[in-house]
């Protein structure tokens, strides 16, 4: 329960209205510059429904697990808004401000260590991504380094490894269809 006496669904809607509200101003940097919140939301409609998650305070997680990272949001107001779970697993998976390369190389070498239920969220989170690399990729994006991003998230996706079979399933069918839509 992240907030005593309110129910599963209030609390999910809340978390999406929270997160709306933050990400506003934000696009994906695809080519389709589709709605940032659009991303959060489809990390946990993964989760519930490839996965088979009904953990709500994972849900609730997903929902807000970039408001940190790309936001002015502090880990406080998640705290006192959906509770210490809550804010813990945004928390793991929440990388440090660093450079873009070393940041990367912490990822991968932080995900094997990640709590069971923050590999979920970080492993959907990637799903989500790989599959955007194919189907809307920033116009920027050189084929190598569509290829590129794809290897950093299977490098990721292994340290996530055998927490949920459906999920880490569904990572390699969307890993090889969006290698074999890239060329
Ligand atoms: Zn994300």
């Amino acid at each position: 329960m992240t907030r005593a006496g309110s129910s599963v669904e209030a609390q999910l809607l809340a978390a999406a209205l929270f997160s709306a509200e933050r990400h506003r101003d934000q696009r994906r940097k695809g080519v389709r510059e589709t709605p940032y919140i659009n991303h959060p939301i489809e990390v946990a409609e993964l989760i519930v429904r490839v996965g088979g998650v009904h953990d709500i305070e994972v849900l609730v997680a997903a929902v807000l697990h970039d408001t940190i990272e790309d936001t002015e949001t502090k880990a406080e107001e998640i705290e006192r808004k959906f509770g210490t779970s809550v804010v813990a697993l945004v928390l793991e998976v929440t990388d440090p401000p660093l450079t873009q390369s070393e940041r990367k190389r912490l990822e991968i070498e932080h995900a094997p260590h990640l709590s069971p239920r923050a590999k979920l969220i970080k492993l959907a989170d990637k799903i989500c991504n790989v599959a955007d690399t194919a189907s809307n990729p920033p116009a920027s994006w050189s084929r190598s380094r569509r290829h590129d991003y794809i290897d950093f998230a299977e490098q990721i996706a292994i340290g996530c490894r055998g927490n949920n079979a459906a999920l880490d399933a569904e990572f390699v069918r969307v890993m090889e269809r969006a290698r074999a839509q890239i060329g």
